[in-house]
């Protein structure tokens, strides 16, 4: 049981208009009630209630914030703890002195990812659920973001509950008949092994083959601009990020030297990076030429090749043609605007109708069909919105693959008629490698290392 509270900024730092610390654990509401005045006492107050008064530091009487302060008492929040939220005006100086304020009271300053870590020992979220809250605060568009909050409402979780109890039925099973070894019960026996851990592969297979498509919501799409010089990539670069909200996020704790820009194309996230990305490479492909920039290319997920409308098809162009075709390429036929002299049959014979998209990267044009293209590339028409359960966390992909194999090795047993006391171990071991999913098994230095992703105040 955790005995002491903590706080922490729960909120961006910076210009915002508001900003919230959050106190969580049994004194919460004891420690802030006296640095509080207002109409309401908070030791009185019923839970699910805002407040409204001032922030004062008792010692001296200083107003520091007028501020709302927001009492949740456990379990009925998200630490299954007290919480108490007190929202100041933006601003790092009003919320500082009010967390510094709280420190001073009987109140110890939380470690990173502390309250979601809170929330999972108290078992009001599992660890698939805690871990989905890292993916929350980072996530890069609004498609990642609803893929995360409904891991975090415990989507995934609801898919590996019942697969588990399926699991453990069936070690019940195999453990009756291990005591009744004669011939025909043990055959029987292998045919309920054979079905039940068919029908779990099936989903977790299920679960794998979205997994791929859940990394490039969360992580980006790396995005590669290439074409001849002139072409117009960099236009079309800065017509993408124009027609579509930039977001640059922060991620803590993966500082890298480059600054990344994710523009959001439909919904997915483009990743372009900057200064040793995408726009410093664009400008090397142009100077090192064809040959050399298709090893850049190795590493990009989605190629946008850049032809120009206004000249015939050259040389080089149709040499990088050939070289991705059979990647995820979408070729840009860019400027429409003007008159055309390139020969458009010749490129849809190499790479198809579908693949092309003509706009003017100048006047802004097609830009939406090119959007439409990237969806449809990666998403194979339409996502159904109401089945966004992917997995897309590298730690549940690893031992979505380990439950796999020990599946895969029960029914290969069971097919070979292997003494059902052997094959028993590989159903146990795909039942534990479900459960490390949930935290079940988790030992303390693996809770560790995944709560330590997390930004302070979360
Ligand atoms: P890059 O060398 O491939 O990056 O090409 P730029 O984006 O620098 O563009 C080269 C030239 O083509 C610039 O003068 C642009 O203004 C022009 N340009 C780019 N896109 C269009 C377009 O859609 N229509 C027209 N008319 N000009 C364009
Ligand atoms: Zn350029």
């Amino acid at each position: 049981m955790v005995e002491d509270t903590i706080a922490a900024i729960a909120t961006a730092l910076g210009e915002g208009s508001i900003a919230v610390v959050r106190v969580s654990g049994p004194q919460a509401v004891e420690c802030i009630a006296p640095l509080f005045r207002s109409k309401s006492d908070l030791r009185e107050v019923a839970s699910h209630t805002v407040h409204y008064g001032r922030i004062v530091d008792p010692a001296n009487d200083t107003v520091l914030d007028e501020v709302l302060v927001t009492v949740m008492r456990g379990p009925r929040s998200f630490t299954a703890e007290d919480v108490v939220e007190i929202s100041t005006h933006g601003g790092i100086v009003a919320v500082k002195s009010v967390l510094e304020l709280v420190l001073r009271h009987g109140v110890r300053m939380a470690e990173p990812g502390e309250f979601t870590k809170r929330a999972f020992l108290n078992g009001r979220i599992d660890l698939a659920q805690a871990e989905a809250v890292i993916d929350l605060i980072r996530s890069k568009s609004e498609r990642a973001f609803q893929v995360a909050r409904k891991q975090v409402e415990g989507d995934l979780s609801k898919q590996i509950v019942p697969l588990r109890a399926q699991l453990i039925e069936l070690l019940a099973h195999v453990e009756v008949n291990i005591d009744y070894p004669e011939h025909d019960v043990a055959e029987v026996t292998a045919g309920v092994i054979r079905d039940t851990c068919g029908e779990a592969l099936k989903k977790v297979r299920q679960l794998l083959d979205r997994a791929n498509e859940g990394k490039i919501l969360r992580e980006g799409i790396v995005t590669a601009i290439i074409g001849r010089p002139n072409a117009g990539k960099s236009s079309l670069l800065n017509a993408l990020a124009r027609d579509n909200k930039a977001i640059v996020t922060d991620i803590p704790g993966t500082t890298r030297d480059i600054v990344e820009e994710s523009v959001s194309v439909g919904g997915i996230p483009l990743r372009l990076l900057d200064t040793a990305g995408i726009r410093e490479t664009t400008d090397v492909v142009e100077q090192i030429g064809v040959e050399r920039s298709l090893g850049a290319l190795n590493d990009a997920d989605l190629i946008l090749l850049v032809l120009n409308h206004h000249e015939p098809l050259h040389e080089d162009e149709r040499k990088l043609l050939e070289q991705v075709k059979d990647r995820s390429t979408l070729v840009v036929v860019n400027k429409i605007d003007l008159s055309g002299s390139l020969d458009l049959d010749e490129v849809i014979a190499l790479v198809g109708q579908d693949r092309i998209v003509r706009l003017s990267a100048k006047e802004g044009t097609g830009l939406e069909e090119l959007e439409q293209a990237v969806a449809r590339l990666f998403f194979s028409g339409t996502v159904e919105t109401g089945d966004l359960t992917y997995v897309s966390n590298a730690r549940h992909i690893a031992l979505l693959h380990r439950t796999q194999i020990s599946l895969t090795d029960a029914i290969d047993a069971a097919d070979e008629g292997i003494p059902i006391d052997l094959i028993q171990i590989d159903i146990a071991a795909s039942w534990e490698s479900l459960g490390e999913i949930l935290g079940d098994s988790a030992g303390e230095s693996l809770l560790d290392q995944i709560f330590s992703q997390f930004c302070l105040g979360k």
